[in-house]
């Protein structure tokens, strides 16, 4: 139950605090009866959200485990799928001022042991999901503390991992979430690369500030409005859904992934006002004839994003949910979830039936390049960049590859989006397609060549057989 939050005024150094725990640390204080999140009838006011975060940071950093890789924040991964679970997880990973890892839980146990060995991990925060995938395998690679939710996990025998029930924590001691400076990395999502070998993309606290707050503000979010979770914590689609919910003092709604068919219906009993889902979402739903004129009434806002925003799948949206603007967002991981944004009236994208990618949103700037580097005119196609406050710091691990992808022109820093891309005489850029083989499946972003490499891997095909070019 509510446990009073044992700090009761913040601290000045909350002012230069960019830990994204903060703002959930002042609705505890001004607002602790106010929902902040809600999944298969289970809630949890942001008084007891802050209570099990902060059980979560203190057990973190009372542990032996507890170590910083090189003057960088502790990291600790999140292997849960999206619930309760995962968002206490989350901020207990937070609070206690550690970069946040997350681990699909459909991954692979061969994809999951390569995360682990690639991170670092002081600890993994494991939901009652999460908690299945620890086989021994796993266990083996995993981190010196391990705090679960459900069951212990069969292989509980290995010694060198101590494994901690997440009701069977102490009370929490930790007070206000610990300091992050804004170039400390927040999360780092992984992303499939080329190779076989994930990319990770670190984000600093100050970008993923930057982001939250300026997006709350942008879609003008308000403490009253009820907003919609559809994301796995590896895509960071998930970043914008909680956070900018959180920091309008508002309620998440997760809606379970067994649920996934019938979302309207979700929508109308939550009582949903904001709905962030990827455009294939909408697409579905149309397709399974769920979307019905006015279905989707309480909604007042929708955030599409992660793909493009096919024209006939917004004009049934519209009519389903008709009190609702919409808006598409537009970014990369390596921009901190989204940089562009359009809203209604949109504009299409002329001979390509999808919504345009809009304009920069605040902090973030956006050029067409060529294949030389050079800045091309207006209505000339080429590879979309982006600059500003939101880039990531690069790939964890990969200086050759970050170099490549992030490279300084005329004295600024870019991220090369891989988007082939045009910008209009009114200043609206488009999207065209992709000048590599990225695909998306659901919103999830995969390297075509990935497939590849591990079809080769498994199939025991010849390597060193394709033409290098
Ligand atoms: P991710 O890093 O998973 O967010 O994937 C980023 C890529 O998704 C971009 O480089 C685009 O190819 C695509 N993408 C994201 N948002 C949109 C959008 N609103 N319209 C078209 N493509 C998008």
């Amino acid at each position: 139950g509510a446990q009073p939050h044992p700090v009761k005024k913040p601290s000045k150094t909350m002012e230069i605090n960019s830990n994204l725990a903060c703002t959930i640390y002042r609705h505890s204080l001004s607002t602790p009866d106010a929902p902040a999140v809600v999944c298969r009838g289970q809630s949890l006011n942001y008084a007891e959200f802050a209570n099990g975060a902060t059980r979560i940071a203190t057990c973190l950093r009372q542990s032996d485990a507890w170590r910083q890789p090189a003057g960088s924040p502790p990291r600790v991964g999140i292997l849960a799928s999206r619930g309760i679970d995962a968002c206490v997880a989350l901020m207990g990973a937070c609070w206690a001022g550690a970069t946040y890892v997350p681990i699909g839980l459909k991954l692979p146990e061969e994809r999951i042991l390569t995360l682990l060995s690639l991170c670092n991990l002081s600890a993994i925060i494991a939901d009652e999901e999460g908690a299945k995938l620890l086989s021994e395998r796993v266990l083996a690679a995993c981190p010196p503390l391990v705090i679960h939710t459900g069951k212990a996990p069969a292989a509980a025998s290995n010694p060198a991992v101590e494994l901690i029930a997440l009701d069977a924590l102490p009370a929490a001691t930790a007070t206000e979430p610990a300091l992050m400076a804004a170039s400390d990395t927040a999360y780092i999502i992984f992303t499939s690369g080329t190779t076989g070998v994930p990319k990770g993309v670190m984000i600093s606290a100050g970008a993923a500030r930057h982001y939250v707050a300026m997006i709350t503000e942008q879609l003008g979010l308000q403490a009253s409005d009820r907003a919609l979770e559809t994301c796995e914590l590896s895509f960071d689609f998930s970043v914008h859904n909680m956070f900018s919910t959180w920091e309008a003092g508002a309620s998440l709604h997760i809606l379970p992934a067994t649920m996934v068919m019938n979302a309207v219906k979700f929508a109308q009993n939550s009582g949903l006002t904001v709905w962030n889902s990827v455009p294939s979402l909408a697409g579905l739903l149309r397709q399974i004839k769920a979307l019905k004129p006015d279905s989707l009434s309480s909604l007042r806002l929708t955030v599409f994003g992660g793909e493009q925003l096919p024209e006939g799948a917004v004009a049934a949206w519209q009519s389903a949910a008709p009190n609702s603007t919409v808006f598409n967002l537009y970014g990369p991981t390596e921009a901190t979830v989204f940089c562009l944004a359009q809203t209604t009236p949109l504009s299409i994208t002329p001979g390509r039936g999808v919504v345009a990618i809009g304009a920069p949103l605040p902090g973030n700037e956006a050029a067409i390049f060529d294949a030389h580097g050079q800045e091309v005119a207006d209505g000339t196609p080429g590879e979309l960049a982006i600059a500003g406050v939101q880039l990531a710091d690069g790939y964890h691990d990969k200086p050759e590859l970050t170099a490549a992808r992030f490279p300084t022109r005329d004295g600024k820093r870019w991220y090369l989006t891989g988007d082939l891309a045009i910008k209009d005489a009114a200043g609206t850029f488009h999207c065209l397609g992709r000048i590599d083989n990225q695909v998306k499946v659901m919103g999830y972003r995969v390297e075509l060549e990935e497939v590849d490499a591990h079809l080769r891997v498994t199939s025991g095909a010849d390597v060193v057989g394709s033409v290098a070019w």
